[in-house]
Order: C-alpha cells, then structure tokens, then sequence
C-alpha cells in the first residue's frame, strides 16, 4: 500500500498566554523575560492558606477568544483541580476547566474548510523549568534542573479543535489563521519562541475513507510552524509504516527532534481519570452576563477569516493574495494603506514581494506614488526596483523626485531610444545577418544590447518592436 491510502487526522490543542498585566489568580505581574523568580507570591508558589482571585482581565480575553473562534460562550462554567505531582507546580495541582469550559463548539475556516473548535478554557500556566549543566536544555543530559516560578500562575487559554485536518499543511493553515486571528484581537503576543503560543498535535492514521479513528499519538509542544509540519509528517509517516508492517500505533507522548529528525517516546499518555479532577472549592463559577458578552462581540475588530473574503471580493485579488496578505495584521493594513491610492493587484504584488522591508521602512504613501509612476509609464519595472532600493535606504525621499534627479524616466518611443537601436544596427552587422537569414532568436541579442545602453529605462518589448520594424 502507499501513502495514497492512508488518511491522516490530526487534531490541535494550542496553549496560549494571555496578555494580561497580571497573573490569572494573583497580583504578581504577567510579562517574559523578568530575572527568574521575581515575579511571584505565596499564592502563585503555593504557600497554604491562600485563596485565589479571578482576574476578570483574563475571563474576559478568554471571551473574545471564544467569540472570535465563533463558540458559544457558556452561561456557568467552572474551574477544576487538575491533581498530578510535578516541580513546576508548587500546589501539585492546576487550576484548569474541565467538563464545563467557558466556550464551546466553535469553527474557523481555512481555505474553504470548516475546522470544529471543540472548546477553549481558562488555566493557569506552570512553572519553567529550565535544565541546566552538561547538556543544557534538554532533560537528559542536563546535570540539574532549577526551577522559574514567574510563569507559574500566568493565563493560559487552552484552545481543542476537532479532529477534522487531514494533513500537516492544512493543520499549519490553520495554525498561521488562529494565531493571526489572536494577535488581531489583542489577547495575547503569540510568540512561539517565547512560548506564548504553544501547540500540540493528536496524529493518527485510518485507510482512506474509513470512517473510523485509528489510535493516535500526541506531538508535545513544538516551537515552530517548520517544527511543528516536520514532526506530523515524520509521525504520519512512522505510523504508516507500522500499520503496513501488520504491527499496532500505541497510544504515547511523542517528542519530535528537529536536529535528527527522530522522534522520542516521553511517556505512556495520561487518561482524564488519573488526573482526579474535581471542582475548585476556593472558586465560583463563572457566569458571565449577557451584556458583557454583547459588549466584547461589538468591541471586536474585523477578523483575519471576514478580512481575507473582503480582500478578495473588494479588492478582486486571487484567493491565494489575499490569505499571504493576511498573514499578519500590520501585513494586511499596510496592503490597505499602500491599495487606497494606488491599483490593488500592482500593491499586493509589491507588498508581497518586497515584505517584510515596506511594512518597517517605506510608509504606504511612497509606495502607492512608485506604483502609480510605472501605471502612468514614467518608468519601468525594472526602474522601479532600484527606486525601491533607493526609499528603502532614505524612506523620506520622493519616487519622482528621485526619478528626476537620476535621469530614470524611460525613453519611450522618443529618439534617444531609436537613435540607441541604430547605433546597436549599426555596431552589429554578424547578428543582423543571421536575424535576416531566419534566425528569429538572435532579436533577443540585439533587444539586450539595446537595454544595456538604455540602463533598464525602456521596455524591452517595445525595443523588440523597434528593431524587427527596423530590420
Ligand atoms: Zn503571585
């Protein structure tokens, strides 16, 4: 059998840290990058005695996220203890939602497809631990292992889709929608490096068609997009080969080595049961009204998903520009601002193969005036690339000033670009032969002489033109 006929399934559970000043359940600030240990208190290091406080900053972020992942947001939800003993969690539980999440059942769609969002809940993060000595980094070879509680305590939603992606690609499509969508609401920095969004993957295999699943195994926490396609595709590809053999996928924890391409047994996978969650005690239940509801819906902004249908029906570009324009939102507004003043199609083409450089450096204006000097036939296309390279180097300069002041305004059908054709004519009676005996292909030749001498500031069609008619 080949690859052809086994399906791939896989299903995302994404961590994300909200962007909250302080911690979910304290008052100890929320940011990265603090000296280890700085950013804590008896309740985030899990001194007895103290009771939690519900940062409403964070149920509210959780909200929107639900609202824009287009989820019902329930009307009572609850936090849970989920029970299990490690050095990252000073209580030796977390607090996390369990069967009543705070949003359920929604979607976004990719390319098309309609990928289910199970649910996404409210929890606290861990702490870090980072190991250290021999082999640093890695738990294996380091020598010890100590312990940053800033992060202990930090807001988490935890986003579960459906199992509806059926191949790396698209669950990277996804990944790439989900996290534009989030950076343009606002909750969260989104950064994989730093771990701000972490991801992991459900993987399993079933023939195509099936419609049943096969066991699946679980990708942990990947920092990557590249990482996170590579390690599903390695897992698919593992669990293929098993299958064919007439051997079992058993259910695991697996990490992915981007170094050596390998992937790692961690452990046996937990079930719910062995985490023995039970309701909070020091907490109620959520139940948030309908009126903060509504005023969280209506202070969304347009999302990334409605954003790339509008720019392809308002803007008429293909489907493919429009999602690359999209991925990022300063990508998208600087595409607005560059196609307010300038032909759509020419500025997404510029953003898109110029970015990042326009969106950091060139304001939208500028561009929009380059564009517009090679609609109206100043200069060329190959002119415009080193004008560009001119406003990325003095961002403040003017494209036609600039043009002026270099002499690259093209020479169109004037006679300085004839008087150049006779001159090449002229210089090259070996090439006009062979052109007149029939080879047709020596024109091209003749056309580059002509565009040396013109420096890029002529159209080489219309050079061909030129010459043919001349000869
Ligand atoms: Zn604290």
């Amino acid at each position: 059998m080949s690859e052809a006929v086994w399906e791939p399934v896989i299903g995302l559970e994404i961590h994300v840290q909200l962007n909250t000043a302080t911690k979910m359940f304290c008052a100890c600030e929320n940011h990265f990058g603090a000296e280890p240990n700085t950013l804590t208190c008896p309740l985030c290091l899990g001194h007895p005695g103290v009771l939690p406080v519900i940062n409403q900053g964070a149920v509210e972020k959780a909200i929107e996220i639900g609202l824009a992942l287009n989820c019902a947001i329930a009307e009572r939800s609850v936090f849970h203890r989920k029970n299990y003993f490690y050095p990252d969690s000073p209580k030796a539980y977390q607090i996390s939602q369990y069967d009543e999440p705070i949003c359920l059942e929604g979607h976004l769609d990719v390319d098309g497809s309609r990928i289910g969002i199970t649910r996404a809940h409210l929890e606290e993060d861990a702490a870090k631990l980072v190991h250290s000595g021999g082999e640093a980094g890695r738990i294996g070879g380091a020598e010890y292992t100590l312990v940053d509680f800033n992060r202990c305590g930090t807001p988490l939603v935890e986003i579960v889709t459906e199992p509806d992606l059926r191949s790396p690609e698209q669950a990277i499509a996804f990944l790439a929608l989900l996290k534009n969508t989030l950076q343009t609401i606002g909750v969260s920095d989104v950064d994989m490096e730093k771990g701000s969004l972490r991801c992991d993957a459900n993987v399993s295999v079933r023939p195509a068609g099936s419609g049943e699943f096969g066991t699946k195994t679980e990708l942990k926490n990947m920092n990557s997009f590249k990482f996170l396609g590579d390690g599903m595709a390695a897992e698919i590809r593992r669990q293929i080969d098993l299958l064919e053999r007439g051997l079992q996928v058993v259910q695991e924890t697996l990490h992915y080595d981007p170094g050596t391409k390998a992937l790692r047994s961690l452990r046996s996978k937990e079930e719910a049961h062995d985490y023995r969650y039970f309701p909070e005690p020091d907490l109620v239940p959520l139940a948030p009204s309908p009126a903060l509801i509504e005023r969280l819906r209506d202070g969304l902004p347009e999302l990334p998903a409605a954003r790339i249908e509008r720019f392809a029906s308002q803007h008429g570009l293909p489907a493919a520009y429009a999602t690359d324009l999209n991925a990022e939102p300063r990508l998208a507004d600087y595409f607005e601002a560059v196609a307010a003043s300038s032909d759509a199609k020419s500025a997404a083409d510029w953003v898109l193969n110029t970015r990042p450089a326009p969106v950091d450096n060139v304001p939208a204006a500028t561009l929009a005036a380059l564009i517009d000097l090679i609609a109206g036939g100043t200069i060329t296309n190959s002119i415009a690339k080193q004008v560009y390279e001119m406003l990325v180097a003095d961002p403040a300069a003017d494209p036609a000033e600039l043009v002026e002041r270099h002499g690259l305004a093209s020479i169109g059908d004037s006679g300085e670009l004839e008087a150049m054709v006779d001159e090449v004519i002229a210089e090259n009676p070996a090439f006009v032969e062979q052109f007149q005996s029939g080879k047709d292909g020596v024109i091209n030749a003749l056309v580059g002489q002509v565009m040396k001498r013109t420096q890029g500031r002529a159209d080489a069609r219309q050079v061909q033109e030129l010459l043919r008619s001349k000869l």
